[in-house]
């Protein structure tokens, strides 16, 4: 009688291949699957709201190159806009009229930002704003709030809340201590203590940075009572305040987060605004802008340096660019918006019918959810979810063609691919889940 043969995963064996010489087997650390365990999922290739692994199967993707896929993969339009500028030339390191034009783009958009600067990582957009607002104020004082990611910057890679007016400890092994002597780390939505930390150090703050509506513990959104705190206090102290918008930016709204909190808040606008993923469509490209007297302070008028070999990219500015050019049609946001609110309102109501706890949010084309009653509203509280539930239900979604990020505390991102049949699928493979089928 004739066996089988065992079946071998090529992702398997490209991530065996991957680990010899890789570390960790990825480029980037949550990709390698390290919280939930298994075999991270080898991308072959991808089309709207798919894509399929090396071993041909599937997936309806909820994390779409972590929030710059807005358009779903492939999108006609902005692959013609890049195979055109390709053929022009891939980099000049010399100025282009497409830069000029999305400078524009971003400028009409967003009303805070009256000049910008293209840079190529939301890292060097959220450093490069930092050192601007140090630059700008003569300070060297900055408040981050626990469970907010600004990229791997020495400074701003700090976590741990050891509360008010502690200096923070660094997250990663490499920073030293002089590193983020001057980064206060203070809990998200906590107006006490933001306000205790500006009596003490007010005067010495270059910058309050900020999620918004923060996509790095999950989704957790700044109240409006905290957030005009923030913008008063700032005011009050000459402190800049910088919202980091490089997830958030064209994801929850046309005019990023700071647009909702405008329409909440009277006369609300931030000082600094750090941009990406959106804005790139899936190329590298990022960037950061704010008032025309803070952004003359840079190189080469002002006294601040910030440079790029590949800054303002050919290809990536068209990319951007023809992804902008969709988001602005009549309806994209509103279409998206309840595409997204389906998906967590349908895993909401089937946790609900098996008895889960179970409770999500959404804005625009971000979401998160928790395995929580109610909706954290720091680190601390997201960080209570039960993460072996957590990894369970990952994965029976994963092993049902579903693939949500590999964390408990990342957002996740619906596209304007997803169709209804799309959102069913994956309610229906979480109902399975929760009913224990
Ligand atoms: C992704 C992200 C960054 C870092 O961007 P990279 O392009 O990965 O360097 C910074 N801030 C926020 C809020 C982000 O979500």
């Amino acid at each position: 009688m004739m066996t089988a043969m065992p079946h071998v995963s090529r992702n398997d064996t490209l991530f065996e291949r991957a680990k010899k010489l890789i570390p960790g087997g990825v480029n980037s650390p949550v990709r390698a699957f390290k919280a939930v365990g298994g075999t991270p999922r080898f991308v072959q290739r991808a089309h709207g709201a798919y894509f399929w692994d090396a071993d041909g199967k599937r997936y309806i993707d909820y994390i779409g190159s972590w929030g710059p896929m807005i358009l779903g993969h492939g999108h006609q339009g902005v692959i013609e806009a890049v195979q055109k500028a390709m053929m022009d030339g891939f980099s000049f390191g010399a100025p282009t009229e497409r830069e000029v034009e999305l400078a524009e783009e971003i400028v009409k958009l967003v009303p805070s930002i009256e000049m910008v600067r293209l840079v190529s990582s939301g890292t060097e957009a959220a450093m490069s704003a930092l050192r601007l607002a140090r630059g700008a104020t003569g300070r060297s004082k900055i408040i981050k709030f626990e469970g907010c990611y600004h990229g791997h910057t020495d400074a701003l890679l700090v976590k741990a809340g050891s509360g008010l007016a502690t200096f923070g400890n660094p997250t990663s092994a490499g920073v030293p201590p002089e590193a983020v002597q001057h980064t206060l780390v203070l809990e998200y939505n906590n107006i006490a203590q933001l306000e205790e930390c500006f009596a003490l150090h007010g005067k010495d703050l270059a910058c309050l940075m900020m999620e918004p509506i923060c996509g790095n513990m999950n989704f957790v959104r700044s109240t409006v009572p905290f957030m005009t705190r923030c913008r008063e206090l700032c005011t009050q102290y000459g402190a800049l305040l910088i919202f980091d918008e490089v997830m958030t930016g064209f994801r929850v709204a046309l005019g990023g987060a700071q647009s909702l909190y405008a329409k909440l808040i009277p006369g609300f606008k931030p000082d600094m605004t750090a941009l990406g993923k959106v804005i790139g469509g899936g190329m590298p490209l990022a960037a950061f802008g704010g008032s025309k007297a803070v952004m003359e302070m840079l190189a080469p008028i002002g006294a601040v340096y910030q440079a790029g070999t590949l800054s303002g990219n050919p290809v990536a500015t068209a990319c951007g660019l023809a992804t902008l050019r969709e988001v602005q049609k009549p309806g994209f946001y509103e279409a998206l918006g309840e595409r997204t609110r389906s998906l967590v309102t349908g895993l909401t109501a089937a946790a609900s019918k098996a008895g889960t706890s179970f409770c999500g949010d959404s804005q625009g084309g971000m979401f998160g959810f928790f395995l929580l009653d109610r909706l954290p509203q720091n680190y601390a509280a997201v960080m209570t979810t039960d993460s072996p539930a957590f990894n369970r239900f990952f994965h029976a979604m994963l092993d049902s063609g579903v693939y949500y990020a590999p964390a408990l505390y990342e957002a996740g991102f619906v596209s304007a691919a997803h169709t209804p049949a799309d959102i069913d699928e994956t309610v229906d493979a979480a109902a399975r889940f929760f009913a224990g089928r």
